[in-house]
């Protein structure tokens, strides 16, 4: 058969691509990946570079350039059978990918390869991750500890799975059933719309209230009914737990108990102290101590400044509406009354400024003054939609460096959201070079009665954050695809250049050069600007020190772990609230039992990576803001660093590399209004 899959074209055949493609190639590509794992892993000792990792990346190259626009498909124009095609080869690469992860061949010849003289800085690096995480996967564990590391990994993902389930099942059970239409009042009219909706699919009459964050955000801030309000919230915040409604249904006490235990054993079988050690194996920062430090900083900084936002809260409540009492499940209420009668600034205000081709133009100027970077649109290229564009990143010397996909509208069964994923990695091996190439999705308002397509100003800002993402992917100059681009960046740093791009969405200078009202032209006035610059800032360091109870919970129930005293779960959350929680949550609130970044995602003693890396796009734009927001000069070492050194060297020695020292917390702070 003649498959557009296993063609080793510049791009994706996407016009061509037909789920009956699909399994063929993959059990084809999985083959013959086998296969050479097993030749190659069958003289280890020989291996070298070239006779060894060359092929085994051409070959996962080949693997990945199928697999991509097979899942980019299933994101952008989902269909039946494509999802079918889809699923059916989920679990092939999950098995395939243990394979691989569990070979201790295929360890030993990498180490063997590493430990050759020749290799430059990048390929060494490649090396190192590559070890670094067959390690962390166990593989060179004796055989006993080996056994005991599947045993529990097996175990966690059952137990993290469990979590999930919980928490799904409890916020599902939980419903309000209303017939009292003045119990709604203050709710949006899209908020009543979906709790009829909600109501209709019951068989109910009048309105139902749920869990789910649609429902329940609206209600905490704008639900006039304050005893609605507390019971919402109580139901929220006891969900999987002993307390609540649903008291000792679908409870995750043991289930967290146990995780942290096993967590805790697995770090230890592979030689960490705890799991925060482990966890900060692959990550930019260095220790746990250095972590710490950095949240107990932004913490000292922050908690003053927050205390003060509440009574500001405070005084506002009882000042213009004779309120003196305000417990957590009026917080968001309130908030949101200070907050319109202080800026009275809407999205629709400033949505006039943003067309969307004045937006992307803007942005690719900013790129250009920034990067020294030229970017063309080009066509004859083939797409996946009549709506996706297509461009070429050339360099000074009018050199093509990159290509990218921009698909920018809402349409039907096109996942929600906004994303960058790398359609081609860079790569310059033996037998194979290619250019990088990206996919930038979006999910706007398309164009409708003779208006463009106008974008909030949250939505430029996802815009430059995704391309800073792509422009991380796409102006690597390394050749080893595990280490170009985005990948290899540790998970704390991988935001650093798209949050950096965010900050040229928030200065005059910037935004005057692609902010203009699609009829008249004009700039955004200055009045605006302020309003909108002054609600930027709006309760600032209370939304700091939450995060920060957040990640101080997260990295010390994971580091302070100890088999003889247990998980302690709500006696650290209690410690680290007394010292930087502004209201103090009720004693049955059990934020735990249904934190699921911790307990079944990725984010277990990580959960601080969201701070760490807005204090390095902080702290990098900083540099900016004292040579000028087009300083050619920064740009020039912001790429050369950072963005063209991508996953090929130490995080922070790039870093140091570009800012010329290393970060701290001050920009950040000054930015969010905290600190002058
Ligand atoms: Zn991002």
């Amino acid at each position: 058969m003649d498959n557009p899959l296993l063609e080793n074209a510049p791009l994706p055949a996407f016009c061509r691509i037909r789920p009956e493609h699909v399994e063929p190639a993959i059990d084809q590509l999985l083959a013959d990946g086998r296969k050479l794992i097993a030749e190659l892993t069958a003289k280890a000792d020989e291996a070298t570079w070239e006779t060894f990792v060359d092929p085994i990346e051409e070959e996962d190259d080949r693997l990945s350039r199928a697999w991509g626009p097979v899942s980019h498909l299933n994101s952008v124009m989902n269909s039946d059978e494509l999802r079918a095609a889809y699923n059916a080869c989920l679990p092939k690469l999950s098995d395939y990918a243990s394979e691989v992860g569990q070979n201790p061949d295929l360890y030993r010849a990498y180490k063997r390869v590493s430990e050759q003289p020749g290799l430059n800085a990048a390929q060494r690096k490649m090396l190192e991750n590559t070890l670094r995480d067959l390690h962390l996967a166990g593989v060179d564990l004796p055989p006993e500890k080996k056994t005991r590391y599947r045993e529990i990994s097996q175990e966690l993902s059952s137990l993290t799975a469990k979590f999930a389930e919980n928490v799904l099942d409890a916020t599902n059970a939980w419903h309000k059933h209303l017939t009292d239409e003045t119990r709604l009042a203050g709710l949006p009219a899209s908020a009543k719309a979906l709790a009829r909706q909600h109501a209709k699919e019951r068989e109910l009459d009048g309105w139902v209230l749920t869990l789910d964050f649609p429902s329940f955000e609206p209600v905490m801030r704008y639900a006039e009914d304050r005893d609605l309000r507390r019971e919402v919230y109580e139901a929220f915040t006891t969900r999987a737990s002993d307390q609540g409604p649903h008291a000792g249904q679908w409870d995750n006490t043991e289930v967290m108990e146990r995780i942290l235990a096993l967590r805790h054993e697995q770090a230890q079988l592979l030689g960490f102290g705890s799991y925060a050690e482990l966890s900060l194996a692959p990550k930019m920062a260095r220790s746990t101590d250095e972590v710490l430090a950095f949240l107990d900083d932004l913490a000292e900084r922050s908690v003053a400044r927050a205390r003060g936002e509440l009574d500001e809260l405070k005084t506002f409540a009882l000042t213009e509406h004779g309120v003196d009492d305000i417990q957590p499940w009026d917080l968001g209420y309130w908030s949101e009354k200070l907050r319109r009668h202080r800026y009275a600034i809407s999205d629709e205000e400033l949505k006039p400024y943003f067309p969307l081709e004045g937006v992307v133009h803007g942005m690719f100027a900013v790129a250009e003054r920034l990067f020294g970077v030229r970017i063309e649109p080009a066509d004859g290229v083939d797409t996946w939609h009549p709506d996706v564009r297509f461009y070429r990143i050339l360099d000074e010397a009018g050199e093509t460096r990159a290509q990218f996909f921009l698909d920018p509208f809402a349409r039907r069964r096109k996942q929600g959201g906004a994303w960058m994923n790398g359609a081609v990695t860079r790569m310059k091996m033996a037998h194979r070079a290619q250019l990088p190439a990206a996919h930038l999705v979006c999910n706007f308002t398309p164009p409708v009665d003779g208006q463009p397509s106008l974008l909030t100003h949250r939505e430029v800002e996802t815009l430059f954050h995704e391309f800073g993402h792509g422009l991380h992917h796409m102006l690597t100059k390394v050749d080893y695809p595990p280490v170009a681009g985005i990948h290899g960046v540790p998970w704390d740093a991988v935001e650093l250049p798209s949050q950096f791009m965010e900050n040229w969405c928030w200065e005059r200078e910037s935004l005057d050069l692609f902010a203009a009202h699609w009829e008249t032209g004009e700039r955004i006035p200055e009045d605006l600007f302020r309003r909108m610059t002054a609600a930027k800032n709006f309760q600032s360091a209370m939304q700091m020190v939450r995060q920060l109870e957040f990640a101080l919970f997260d990295f010390r129930i994971h580091m302070e772990y100890d088999p003889a005293s247990g998980g302690r779960v709500y006696e650290i959350l209690d410690d680290v609230r007394d010292r930087v929680a502004v209201l103090k949550p009720p004693a049955t609130n059990r934020f735990a039992h249904g934190f699921s970044h911790i307990f079944s995602g990725g984010y277990a003693a990580g959960y601080y990576s969201y701070k760490w890396a807005e204090v390095l796009s902080a702290d990098a734009f900083s540099l900016f803001e004292e040579r000028g927001i087009f300083d050619p000069q920064s740009g020039h070492a912001f790429r050369e660093q950072i963005l063209e050194k991508g996953g090929s060297a130490d995080a922070m020695e790039l870093y140091v590399a570009f800012r010329g020292r290393e970060p701290n917390t001050d920009a950040l702070l000054r930015h969010s209004g905290i600190a002058a």
